[in-house]
């Protein structure tokens, strides 16, 4: 409904049928006018020819194998040092940027946090429309690792977004218009989130989603691009056996868990980020995650290899029946997700051409299967691996070590739970055939936790305990590393071939192009190019904004264009790193794109972290107990998000809260005051009396601070 002003409206009743050109158009907002070309028009024949439009980014992963490789070379090793900037968008956030966009025909379509989603015209980055699917706050406490987005699906003149809260919208590529919504989600008690980009396979729009951490079962469902309605849903893991099965795959999968496992907790193995599509084998790979809980000891204590979690499936889009499966960790108990960037090319092995499927998941090897059938071809570390010793590849099984079994004491595990590699994408440049992959070292301590109960709602149920991951050294004097490397691999060799260590344990996902170039933006806010064939420095410019996403490269009218969304957090917005770039100019997210003689990006101005810091409230009356208690009721509920140290960091710092936030604590924890900026209420699972205990922790910690500083 339009809104007029009083004398407009006063106008019209006067002016009765006669037209007041002024009133209406001073307070109408501007309908976006009807594209000359429309937008969004993606085809299956289209994206299986991408290499003939390598103007355009068609998916996510620019095809449906995801190699995000784009094959313009207008930017190239020879001229990259004039790159510089073309355009900016302010994406009015705070929060984690992870989307990569897709650009099609001279539009760039993107998500942002919250899910929103954005249509910019890809040589101004005008805005064409912006769709906003209002996500309730209170939501932001599902979310194991912010409230971010990682990108639409845009198809025959639609544009495709899962939501946080776990809406499946489809809208109007020509202006941003929902056309249909469908609730994916079976269970709204439970803390299931969309953070992953919707894929299209076989005119199927397919979304998963997330909350391993939190205590779901994992599942996908496809729905029909065209109407919305649902066509099959694929459950990742059995329920508990004593109810029908859902689907035939089910009473296999039920066959390697132990009956009397904690299928309260849900089991996991949420698809939450990586798919791919091959349209000849017409066959859907999907790469699931983690385990609910996480120690197999308490989950399923008589083991089996708990199919399918941490495995790639292969799915048939037109029926939604397995084809084959390919488990990386039986047993897991580690979050050794694979859902990371799944890769389809051919590759030359042992004198034949072979369709292979490539992944470097958490669990620290790098596999190569035939995706038609599902075989294990090789399988290498490419980080520090000490769970398993190698991958047998007689069995397609690894051999553990041991030195993964924590479930009597507690085990030092490489890679930890952030993984050898995470959601951050890599690329295979099919021109020097090799695999760019921003990798991770980070061990971390397992202990599994005796007295696990699943706690409905509660912030994490992976019945992990005794974490010390952040310690540098401990106690059997292993040093806990926490940095990580870009590194190009040889998939057929199974070999690294160059690598750049970065200081930082999260740098942005991969681009490569055939300009011979290597994409990669990083924390301390550049945006680099590196020789794909050797890894040497070609250029670097100054964004000062830290990058986690992906670039992309599109080209319109004959100009060739690298795009980036720029903005710091997921799992790390609790810590903006010593030499980030959010630490050293603040986190406002945007999309940055570069070009050939651009000049210098516009970089924010630097930020002091220590200028305002407010005044210490006063001391609240509790006791020994009491502050014990709200530091346990802490760890249970704010801990996820909010950090106990001094420093910068994405979420409010609890220790600088100011006076204003003290008077309503309450109001916040438990009323739900800022719910609209993601902190929900905690009103069904802490008391009043809970409530001032950690409000009275929280106050000791800040005097603690204060005299550290
Ligand atoms: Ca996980």
């Amino acid at each position: 409904m339009r809104v007029l002003g009083r004398w407009c409206v006063r106008a019209l009743l006067l002016a009765g049928a006669i037209q007041l050109a002024g009133c209406s158009k001073q307070q109408e907002p501007a309908a976006p006018a009807a594209p000359k070309t429309p937008y969004g028009r993606v085809d299956q024949a289209r994206v299986i020819a991408a290499d003939a439009e390598p103007q355009n980014w068609f998916t996510t992963g620019r095809t449906f194998g995801e190699q995000r490789f784009s094959p313009l070379e207008q930017i190239n090793i020879d001229n990259v040092q004039q790159l510089g900037f073309a355009w900016q968008y302010d994406l009015q956030t705070e929060r984690g940027l992870e989307a990569t966009p897709v650009v099609v025909d001279g539009v760039l379509f993107t998500s942002s946090n919250w899910s929103k989603v954005y249509a910019l015209d890809a040589r101004t980055g005008r805005e064409l429309w912006l769709f906003d699917p209002k996500v309730d706050g209170q939501w932001a406490r599902n979310a194991c690792c912010d409230v971010v987005n990682r990108g639409v699906a845009v198809w025959q003149g639609k544009v495709y977004v899962g939501t946080l809260d776990g809406r499946l919208i489809a809208l109007d590529a020509d202006n941003g218009k929902q056309l249909w919504s469908q609730d994916t989600f079976v269970d709204r008690e439970r803390s299931y989130t969309i953070t992953g980009a919707p894929r299209i396979a076989g005119g199927k729009v397919i979304i998963g989603n997330g909350g391993a951490e939190m205590g779901v079962r994992g599942y996908i469902t496809a729905y029909d691009a065209e109407s919305g309605a649902m066509a099959w849903r694929f459950y990742t893991v059995p329920g508990d056996p004593k109810l029908p099965f859902e689907h035939p795959e089910l009473e296999a999968a039920a066959k390697t868990w132990d009956p009397n496992s904690r299928w309260e907790a849900g089991g996991g193995g949420t698809a939450w980020d990586s798919m791919a599509y091959d349209p000849q084998l017409n066959l859907l790979y999907v790469g699931t995650g983690n385990a609910s809980p996480f120690p197999q000891s308490v989950r399923s204590p008589k083991g089996g290899d708990n199919l399918y979690l941490s495995s790639i499936l292969a799915i048939n889009p037109d029926t939604g029946r397995l084809a084959w499966h390919y488990q990386t960790t039986p047993g897991e108990s580690w979050d050794y997700t694979a859902v990371q960037h799944i890769i389809l090319t051919d590759l030359q092995i042992g004198g034949t051409t072979r369709k292979v499927l490539l992944q470097a998941p958490k669990n620290g090897f790098f596999y190569v299967l035939d995706r038609a059938t599902g075989e294990l071809l090789s399988a290498e570390k490419y980080v520090e691996v000490n769970w398993a010793s190698h991958v047998d590849l007689k069995t397609g099984r690894p051999v553990p070590t041991g030195q993964g079994d924590y479930s009597k004491q507690a085990q030092r595990v490489a890679p930890g739970p952030f993984g050898g590699h995470n959601w951050h994408p890599m690329a295979f440049s099919p021109k020097t055939g090799l695999v760019y992959i921003p990798t991770l070292d980070r061990t971390a301590y397992f202990a599994a936790d005796p007295d696990y109960k699943y706690i409905p709602r509660r912030s994490f149920n992976t019945g992990r305990a005794g974490v010390v991951e952040y310690a540098t050294q401990v106690s059997d004097g292993a040093v806990m590393t926490r940095k990580g490397a870009l590194k190009a691999w040889d998939p057929v060799a199974q070999r690294e071939v160059w690598r750049v260590d970065y200081p930082w344990f999260y740098n942005g996902g991969l681009l490569a192009t055939a300009g011979n170039l290597v994409f990669q933006g990083t924390t301390d806010g550049y945006l680099k190019a590196y020789a794909a064939d050797t890894g040497k420095l070609a250029a670097e410019v100054l964004v000062g904004t830290s990058i986690m996403a992906a670039p992309v490269s599109y080209a319109v009218d004959g100009e060739q264009f690298i795009s980036v969304l720029a903005g710091y957090g997921g799992a790390q917005l609790d810590e903006f790193l010593e030499g980030s770039a959010a630490r050293k100019y603040g986190n406002a997210g945007r999309i940055v794109t570069f070009k050939l003689g651009g000049g210098k990006v516009p970089v924010p101005s630097e930020k002091d972290w220590n200028a305002n810091i407010p005044p210490l409230p006063e001391r609240m009356p509790a006791d020994a107990a009491t502050l014990q208690h709200g530091g346990l009721l802490f760890g249970q509920h704010c801990g996820v998000c909010h950090v106990l140290d001094d420093a910068p960091s994405g979420y409010p710092n609890l220790l600088r809260l100011p006076q204003g936030k003290h008077a309503i604590f309450d109001e916040i924890v438990l009323r739900g005051a800022l719910a609209s900026r993601g902190m929900a209420s905690f009103a069904n699972e802490i008391s009043e009396v809970d409530a001032h205990a950690i409000h009275a922790f929280l106050i000791d910690k800040a005097y603690e601070a204060r005299a550290k500083r």
